[in-house]
């Protein structure tokens, strides 16, 4: 995915032990991540930090607020350079959270707020949330199906987050989930490789094969000698994109160096030297195309 997409921003609440008691998550990283509603429409993150930083007399809080401008942590998830922190997001009494993951939420979860309403434009806070929840699943390797519950599911009896909020921009939770996967999915397409080598012309491998190659098998008689020379046509051809077979493979495949120091330094090293005490620069000048041919396909510069 693209991990990069939106900026998280780390600004932390005091720590006071009713809101960040600054204890480390008894998992070390998150476990699984909360998706709750603040209940609070129209409220930024801004205005829940400011909420939090300065609640006293009950126990609340919550990890991460995300509304259509910013997605602020104001307590330690462990997406950044600190640590995963617990925060107060739902009730130790109630155990749901401990049957389906083995721990309760407030010692092993991030809570993730998602603010609504008001003047808060629902589908940019909508698609940061998706991004947020995302971004954890990826950094901590969980499965989105799996590991981000509402807390409506952890406590069916007194909460209806954060399916209130996502029902007021017209989206259910397994919208939600779905969005998330699909935001995943995008980083899990294979980078394109550029490849640093280039791919030996067939007529190239072909005549170090044929000149070279093969007789040295043929005159090898012994098993492992005659192996060796076997593996270097199949590496040859293969970084032509041909098999043994002479099919066409998919992709060249970049040849080892030690190949090219084996061909130039047993074979064409010698020619070279020959074509030139011979007063022959055209041969001279073929086997050293021949030997830049085989150093390009492993990548290596030309001498
Ligand atoms: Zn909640």
């Amino acid at each position: 995915m693209n991990l990069s997409k939106y900026n998280i921003e780390r600004r932390y609440i005091v720590k006071r032990s009713n809101t960040r008691p600054g204890l480390r998550l008894t998992t070390g990283v998150p476990a699984f991540f909360v998706a709750h509603d603040t209940g609070n429409p129209g409220a930024s993150a801004e205005a829940h930090f400011r909420y939090f930083n300065n609640l006293q007399g009950r126990s609340a809080s919550a990890h991460t607020f995300i509304d259509d401008k910013q997605i602020l942590e104001i307590i330690p998830t462990g997406t950044g350079d600190e640590p995963g922190e617990k925060a107060w997001h739902v009730l130790y009494n109630v155990k749901t959270d401990n049957e389906r993951f083995g721990y309760n939420a407030n010692d092993a979860a991030i809570g993730v707020e998602l603010c609504y309403g008001g003047g808060i434009d629902f589908e940019q806070a909508y698609r940061r949330f998706v991004w947020y929840l995302a971004f954890c699943c990826t950094k901590f390797g969980k499965n989105p199906r799996l590991f981000i519950p509402s807390h409506k599911q952890l406590d069916p009896a007194r909460k209806i987050d954060c399916d209130q909020a996502l029902k007021a921009g017209g989206k259910t939770l397994k919208d939600l989930i779905a969005d998330v996967v699909s935001e995943m999915a995008v980083s899990a397409a294979p980078t394109p490789v550029v490849p640093d080598f280039a791919t030996l012309p067939v007529a190239v491998a072909t005549e170090l094969i044929d000149k070279y190659v093969r007789p040295a098998w043929a005159a090898a008689g012994q098993q492992p000698e005659a192996d060796h020379f076997h593996r270097l046509a199949t590496n040859l051809r293969s970084a032509a994109g041909v098999d043994d077979a002479l099919h066409a493979l998919a992709a060249p495949v970049k040849l080892h160096k030690s190949n090219v120091q084996e061909v130039v330094f047993r074979w064409l090293s010698p020619a070279w030297y020959v074509a030139r005490d011979a007063g022959d620069p055209e041969r001279a000048r073929h086997y050293n195309a021949l030997a830049n041919w085989i150093r390009a396909a492993a990548g290596l510069p030309s001498a």
